[in-house]
């Protein structure tokens, strides 16, 4: 079949490789109809991989058709049309149970995020024709026949990371809140912090064309390149402050500008992807009481709570598509979605 491979830094390629079968009573094979490329792709990307090792099938963001099951396998049969969670959990372990699957001890075999498709040799991406699934009971979800793929693809990853931003920061009605980052996910926070009653949600992003999707959403635009965000966030909030700070880009500086534009007592809620020890300014977050949380997504614990937005037509998960491309271009996409080419903002690929 064909797949995007990695091979390292800058260097993914489209290949043939050989065709993944079941290995365990409990996996399930999905033949791939769509698979996106996400933010996190990038790290791969950028780096060299964390793990180290390259020749991997790369991709998390996917869904499809059942083509063949495990005999333990009890709640998906052949032919369901099927979106699949990008962390990976066994749902039996004491992490899965207490609904924190990324931390599945199970599916992780002893490594750090090894229970993410596509991040290393232990599970093999999406990003391809047919993508083997482990443990699908737990980490498959029937596609609603009312619903398109396109509807549904984002639930893999990036809408749960949006909507969990909000959550972890208690985003609620009437709450003034500012989401650093116009990217999916970025814009996902701000949509779901909208769904949830927010009365402010104030946008940040350097880059023009993001942010002005941002302000047609009817956020509150910051160009960081252009305005001091701490004055203009506290200017906008009548000097107040903001009750929550979602951070959706990954970076230290926006951490510290988080706890900086957050009221006494507030919320903080970093979902972007921070890679390497960071330094952050530890006496703002104590002198506020600033609560601060974290985390690599859980989507099994919030897709079913986002799937009725999606069919109420309160959320549109396809507003963030801008490109659509074949698999067979995935080193074009790769690059552009890396060079922020062509005013990109979520690319999706059909095998
Ligand atoms: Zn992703
Ligand atoms: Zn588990």
């Amino acid at each position: 079949m064909k797949a995007i491979v990695y091979h390292g830094k800058e260097d993914m390629r489209v290949e043939s490789v050989p065709d993944p079968g079941l290995q365990s009573s409990t996996d399930v094979l999905l033949r791939v109809e769509r698979t996106a490329i996400c933010g996190s792709d990038l790290h791969l990307w950028h780096l060299d991989s964390p793990l180290g090792t390259d020749g991997f099938v790369v991709g998390h963001e996917f869904l499809g058709t059942v083509e063949d099951v495990g005999h333990g396998v009890a709640t998906i049969a052949k032919g369901d049309r099927v979106l699949v969670s990008c962390t990976i959990g066994c749902g039996r372990c004491a992490s899965c149970r207490r609904g924190v699957y990324s931390g599945c001890s199970t599916a992780s075999q002893g490594g750090t995020v090894t229970n993410v498709f596509g991040f290393s040799p232990v599970y093999n991406g999406g990003q391809a024709e047919a993508v083997r699934v482990p443990f699908a009971d737990v980490n498959c979800f029937k596609v609603p026949e009312a619903l398109s793929d396109d509807q549904c693809l984002f639930l893999t990853d990036i809408l749960p990371t949006g909507f969990m931003g909000t959550e972890l920061a208690e985003v609620g009605a009437g709450d003034r809140v500012v989401v650093f980052g116009c990217g999916p996910v970025g814009t996902f926070a701000q949509r779901c912090a909208q769904v949830r009653g927010a009365a402010q949600v104030i946008a940040v992003d350097p880059d023009a064309g993001r942010l002005a999707r941002a302000a047609a959403r009817g956020c509150e635009p910051i160009d960081p390149s252009r305005e001091d965000v701490v004055a203009r966030v506290l200017e906008l909030t009548g000097g107040a402050g903001v009750d929550a700070a979602i951070e959706a880009v990954g970076r230290a500086e926006l951490v510290a500008q988080a706890a900086m534009v957050t009221r006494a007592g507030g919320r903080v809620a970093v979902i972007g992807v921070i890679l390497a020890p960071i330094e952050v300014p530890w006496p703002i977050f104590f002198n506020k009481n600033l609560s601060v949380r974290t985390g690599l997504v859980n989507p099994q614990v919030y897709i079913p709570h986002l799937l009725p937005l999606i069919e109420s037509g309160r959320l549109d998960p396809t507003e963030i598509i801008s490109h659509r491309l074949p698999l067979a271009d995935g080193r074009r996409a790769y690059e552009m979605f890396a060079a922020h080419r062509d005013n990109v903002l979520k690319v999706v690929l059909t095998p």
